[in-house]
């Protein structure tokens, strides 16, 4: 039986035509800037987004990371949601490399609302308190379940920024679920922010690589972070080809896994063990068990013993992530023993 691994879509492994791209890659060394393929991408990705330049990094968290860096200074405050990714899965980077705090904000599945926003900042004079200095959102939300932000929401909290002196990051780590779900352009998003960080590693399928976009200045600074971070490689353009490769072929077809994640969804809701599922828009399905029908141990186990593999996200929840090396044979597996679950007679 093969397994089906619904971790996450980080559990990808490039194609063999991904592969082949990687294999043909042209490289140099790109500490010194002259690794032509990682050049290529960096300028592809800031075109595609209509922003000024764009910096590779090894991963996700790293280019977050040095955004935060650059946008603010030590003492300072970052405004995100409470699921942020920033906030609970970037290992406390943010006061480890930056000396900064984050003001939480109770929103709803990792989306804030313009008013949350504009009440979590510090009065700037009020020196007792920490100065605002950033606001950090993601799109789509990881542990908000795949969810997509509206768009007019998102511009809303622009101006709350601009009519307060704070800069604005978005957390792009799946943002290609978002411009496929919502059909938005890369561009829109471009316009908006002052930088974005976007994932190849994730539903792209590339095994490594993330890229950070903003404008000439910010860029330009984040080399030094990077370089800091320990983040400088050298033929790194081996990994940026995959990149470069599933920019151009990876992309629509996200629309595939977030089908599939749909129909996962609507086989949950239809059984009697599970008593939630959270509102599906992309690849990512969170849900919870009835533990009065089966324990989450009996039910992971099931699974197990089926070769299908999920994971726990805490206070009862459970995820399945959809992805590039989910097969239509796998999903017609998962359904079955999804709706052949035995459930203990009550
Ligand atoms: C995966 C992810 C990141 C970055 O993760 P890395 O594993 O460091 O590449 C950042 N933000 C979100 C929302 C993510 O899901």
């Amino acid at each position: 039986m093969t397994e089906i691994n619904l971790i996450s879509d980080t559990v990808t492994k490039p194609t063999a035509a991904m592969l082949e791209a990687m294999m043909s890659a042209k490289v140099g060394d790109d500490v010194f800037k002259a690794d032509p393929s990682v050049n290529e991408l960096e300028d592809k990705v800031a075109r595609m987004f209509g922003m000024e330049a764009a910096l590779y990094f090894p991963s996700g968290t790293m280019t977050n990371q040095t955004a935060i860096k650059l946008h603010t200074a030590p003492g300072n405050q970052l405004i995100c949601d409470k699921y942020a990714h920033v906030y609970n899965y970037e290992g406390g980077g943010v006061s480890f490399n930056s000396g900064v705090s984050c003001k939480l904000v109770n929103g709803t599945r990792g989306m804030m609302r313009a008013e949350q926003v504009l009440e979590a900042i510090n009065p700037p004079d009020f020196y007792h308190s920490p100065l605002s200095a950033l606001v950090c959102v993601e799109n789509t939300t990881n542990k908000g379940g795949g969810a997509c932000w509206d768009f007019g929401e998102l511009q809303k909290i622009r101006e709350v920024c601009d009519q307060n002196g704070l800069a604005y990051h978005l957390d792009g780590a799946r943002i290609w679920n978002a411009l496929v779900a919502r059909k938005e352009t890369p561009e829109q998003y471009g316009a908006l922010f002052d930088s974005i960080s976007v994932c190849l590693s994730k539903g792209l399928g590339c095994p490594v690589g993330s890229v950070l976009v903003g404008d000439k200045e910010l860029i330009h600074n984040a080399l030094r972070v990077r370089k800091i971070l320990g983040g400088g490689m050298r033929q790194a353009g081996y990994l940026a080809a995959a990149g470069i490769y599933a920019l151009d072929h990876h992309i629509e077809r996200l629309a595939k896994d977030h089908q599939k994640a749909s129909e996962l969804g609507a086989i949950l809701e239809s059984l009697i063990y599970i008593s939630k599922v959270e509102p599906i828009e992309t690849n990512i399905i969170i849900f919870e068990i009835n533990t009065s029908l089966i324990s989450q141990e009996d039910f992971i186990s099931y699974l197990e013993k089926h070769q299908i593999h999920l994971i726990g996200m805490g206070q009862g929840k459970l995820r399945m992530v959809t992805h590039l090396d989910y097969s239509e044979d796998m999903h017609q597996r998962v359904l079955e023993v999804l709706k052949s679950c035995p459930i203990p007679q009550v």
